[in-house]
């Protein structure tokens, strides 16, 4: 009996600013003076896809999977481990359908970039840029996110069983 099995998961990340561009958002360095500082590359929103797929099928988060106290994992691309996640997510049984992704951040304008951004991540998560959607937010100027401090970014991913095809 074909039994549907959809599942969703959710992911939040931020990163703070310091000078110095370029930019990595989903994997394309945005022109920018300022930098999201962290143990890897700082990719927020590869980050937020990346527990946002593997909260899921029940797979634990990145921190679990790329450890901020391992040297090796100092300055890594986060594609690269957003591709690890995507192997994981294919050994659970299934495979992403879609991935919805929300930036916040004052500056700069995302919507510049969001085709080369959809683009990258649809490479890495083996769907068309079409299943994946990317929207800016300013946070109007409220709080450390309205100071420039930093970034959040929040991505919703729907999974489904392999295809076999595939
Ligand atoms: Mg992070």
């Amino acid at each position: 009996m074909h039994r549907m099995s959809v599942r969703v998961g959710i992911g939040y990340d931020s990163h703070r600013l310091a000078d110095g561009g370029p930019l990595r958002l989903g994997g394309v360095d945005i022109p920018f003076d300022r930098h999201l500082v962290g143990h890897s590359d700082g990719d927020a929103v590869a980050h937020a896809i990346t527990d946002a797929i593997l909260g899921a099928v029940g797979g634990g988060d990145i921190g679990e999977l790329f450890s901020d106290r391992d040297p090796a994992n100092r300055g890594r691309d986060s594609l690269e481990m957003l591709a690890v996640a995507v192997g994981r997510v294919r050994s659970s049984g299934f495979q992403v359908s879609q991935v919805d992704v929300a930036v916040v951040a004052e500056a700069p304008r995302i919507a510049a970039h969001r085709e080369a951004i959809r683009t990258a991540l649809a490479r890495v998560l083996c769907v068309e840029a079409s299943a994946i959607s990317v929207k800016g937010k300013t946070n109007e100027g409220l709080g450390w996110i309205g100071r420039g401090e930093g970034i959040a970014c929040f991505a919703v991913a729907t999974l489904v069983p392999n295809d076999p095809e595939r």
